[in-house]
């Protein structure tokens, strides 16, 4: 890595990835001892890109688990779906305490969904509000702009 003027010329060793720590995020060895509250928050160069596939990896999970959870709710649709083609003239041949017993448990049904469902949106909503605010952050990092136009040059020599 070049030697930065700003670090009376020392190398600059590492990146502090720590987002409460006010100092600069490069650091030479002159600088170190300002991030040594917090070193299990430092990284080198090549831990940098670990640290970014980690994010990546960590997110890859959470869609997993959400993709889980649709399928989940896929299934219990298609139970609704199942007895949405009774109706109640099927019905009364069951008898009419067979048939209370069925009201009842659907009730019962009924409120665990809305319970669960009124957490989900709340999560969903928090989520997304999440991960907007995250987007806007990675866009507002003026890397994020020289990146971009990096990869657009690329992409013009490339395809000439
Ligand atoms: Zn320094
Ligand atoms: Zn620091």
């Amino acid at each position: 890595m070049q030697i930065r003027s700003d670090h009376q010329n020392q190398q600059i060793i590492g990146f502090c990835i720590d987002g409460a720590c006010p100092n600069q995020k490069l650091f030479c060895h002159l600088c170190l001892p300002s991030h040594i509250q917090h070193i299990s928050k430092l990284t080198s160069e090549e831990l940098l890109s670990g640290w970014i596939k980690e994010r990546i990896l960590a997110a890859q999970d959470i869609q997993k688990n959400i993709q889980e959870c649709k399928i989940a709710l896929d299934r219990l649709i298609n139970l609704f779906f199942l007895y949405n083609n009774f109706n109640i003239q099927q019905l009364t041949e069951l008898g009419l305490s067979k048939i209370d017993q069925l009201i009842k448990g659907f009730s019962q049904i009924g409120d665990c969904e809305e319970k669960l469902f009124k957490q989900l949106k709340q999560s969903i909503e928090q989520t997304k509000s999440f991960v907007n605010e995250i987007i806007k952050k990675i866009k507002n990092q003026q890397v994020y702009l020289i990146f971009n136009i990096m990869i657009t040059k690329l992409r013009i020599i490339s395809t000439n």
